[in-house]
């Protein structure tokens, strides 16, 4: 069995930097627009705390169940990169926010704790853009601040590592401490196998590519064994692209950083007040959220699992459950819509900013209720569902248009009906495997219905109809 354990930065969504009142919102800025001589590491310039970012830090602990460190310090980890103009990074070191937590994850048929071996605060460096033939620095990351999540070596798959990052980035985004977006969360995966030497493959910026790192470095170390040789210790670089991992550097021992107190930041003491805001802010997480979509509304666990996957989903479902029978609306959402949105490639976050949310709410809750009332048929909602979304028509525009009430439904298998009586010759050879015979057959239909019977739809009832004669 492979091991592995992970450390993850996730940045944590204050306005401000971690150490200056420099915003953090640069995503869209100018390079070097958001920077100040703290940020900067301007010599003789003074570090103030941002206690914005300890209250997530605390919340982040709690949720995780670790112990809540009372007395905090940081530290100069000391490095030369073009990214970190001091030529160190302040960081927690020996006494992190939180220590000693876990996250339940999916572990084949069960379930399993990854124990969460510390939670600190640090500050995120600069980017280089690297182009042809130079590089260009951008220090408005410079001094974000970051959360560091240091797992215990506790997973053993490339699919349980990329569980565990879902599921935190879940918590992060329940929690209000996160915003996901480009590099907003990075992680370092640690690998070894048969008890050798651990490789360190750092900066892998997606679940996907933590899963696809492991698997290749997985095999790369088997590949060593079986060869007679072993993996050593050192840190491999991610290639998205090629999804190879490349060696980097052999892994730097602690000593190398020279890590002392940082002087011009004290000692943080967290007491009671803090700790009670910070409780406080922790609201219902995704596995309780999950617990209580099963009382309270009766769904399936796999419904409710799927539902609290997404904070933004589970919001949306509720505000739809509301209005609607809830195991309904349930199926609907997870086994219509999801599916629905999921191969158009688009978020839910991408349909409310087209229609609203409070719009696709109503579309949605419309939907179920006349699937519910049987006004229209399963096939006429699924139907109605891809107008909704392809053309940012209502339901009830849809159902309109295009005669799909169950009257409709009855005129649909009428006229299907009719020309499969007509036409037994093309109806048998279709039975007798011509596959093709059946365009034939639905061309016919969506003549006759003068285009209100989709091809998609005919072709549907067809089945249906045929389906014992086959
Ligand atoms: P460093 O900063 O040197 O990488 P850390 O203690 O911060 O050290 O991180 C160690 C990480 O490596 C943890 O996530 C831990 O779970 C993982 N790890 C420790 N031992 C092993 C091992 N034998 N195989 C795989 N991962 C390991
Ligand atoms: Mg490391
Ligand atoms: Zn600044």
């Amino acid at each position: 069995m492979p091991v592995i354990g992970l450390e993850v930065h996730a940045q944590l969504r204050t306005d401000s930097k971690l150490f200056c009142g420099c915003s953090t919102d640069y995503h869209d800025a100018e390079p070097n627009t958001h920077t100040c001589e703290v940020c900067l590491g301007m010599p003789g310039a003074l570090p103030v705390m941002n206690e914005s970012a300890l209250d997530f830090g605390l919340r982040v602990s709690l949720a995780l169940g670790c112990e809540v460190v009372e007395e905090q310090l940081f530290y100069r980890k000391n490095y030369f990169y073009p990214d970190l103009p001091k030529n160190f990074q302040i960081t927690q070191y020996e006494f992190p926010v939180g220590v000693d937590g876990s996250i339940t994850i999916q572990a084949g048929d069960g379930e399993r704790a990854v124990g969460v071996r510390r939670v600190h605060l640090e500050e995120d460096p600069g980017r280089i853009v690297h182009m042809r033939n130079r590089s260009l620095l951008d220090y408005n990351r410079s001094g974000v601040p970051l959360l560091e999540i240091v797992t215990e070596p506790d997973m053993e798959s490339p699919e349980e590592g990329r569980e565990f990052l879902q599921r935190l980035r879940t918590t992060l985004e329940y929690l209000g401490v996160f915003e996901p977006l480009d590099g907003a969360m990075r992680a370092d995966a640690n690998v070894s196998i048969e008890g050798g030497s651990r490789v360190e493959v750092k900066n892998i910026s997606s679940h996907r590519g933590a899963e696809r790192a492991l698997r290749y470095e997985i095999t790369r170390q088997r590949n060593m064994l079986k060869r007679g040789s072993e993996a050593v210790l050192e840190t491999r670089h991610f290639d998205e692209e090629t999804g190879v991992t490349r060696p980097m550097r052999t892994k730097e021992e602690e000593a190398d950083y020279r890590y002392f107190p940082e002087p011009n930041l004290p000692l943080i003491r967290v007491d009671e007040g803090m700790a009670g805001a910070a409780a406080e802010g922790v609201p219902e997480l995704p596995d309780q959220r999950r617990e209580r979509f099963r009382e309270e509304y009766g769904v399936t666990d796999e419904h409710a699992k799927r539902l609290t996957a997404e904070k933004e989903l589970a919001d949306f479902y509720e505000d739809v459950a509301e209005a609607v029978e809830p195991r309904a609306a349930a199926s609907h959402v997870v086994d219509e819509l999801l599916g629905e949105l999921n191969y158009r490639e688009l978020s839910l976050d991408e349909w409310f900013e087209g229609v609203g949310r409070e719009t696709a709410v109503e579309w949605e809750t419309e939907i179920v209720e006349m699937l519910r009332g049987g006004e229209i048929t399963d096939v006429s909602a699924t139907d109605v569902l891809r107008d909704v979304l392809d053309e940012g028509r209502s339901p009830a525009a849809v159902v309109d248009e295009k005669g799909l009430t169950m009257e409709g439904a009855d005129e649909a298998l009428k006229c299907v009906e009719e020309v499969i009586g007509e036409h037994r010759e093309t109806v048998e050879d279709y039975l007798s495997g011509k596959e093709e015979a059946l365009n034939f057959l639905v061309g016919q239909v969506v003549r006759r219905s003068r285009g209100k019977i989709s091809p998609r739809e005919a072709s549907d009832l067809f089945d249906e109809r045929l389906e014992e004669e086959k």
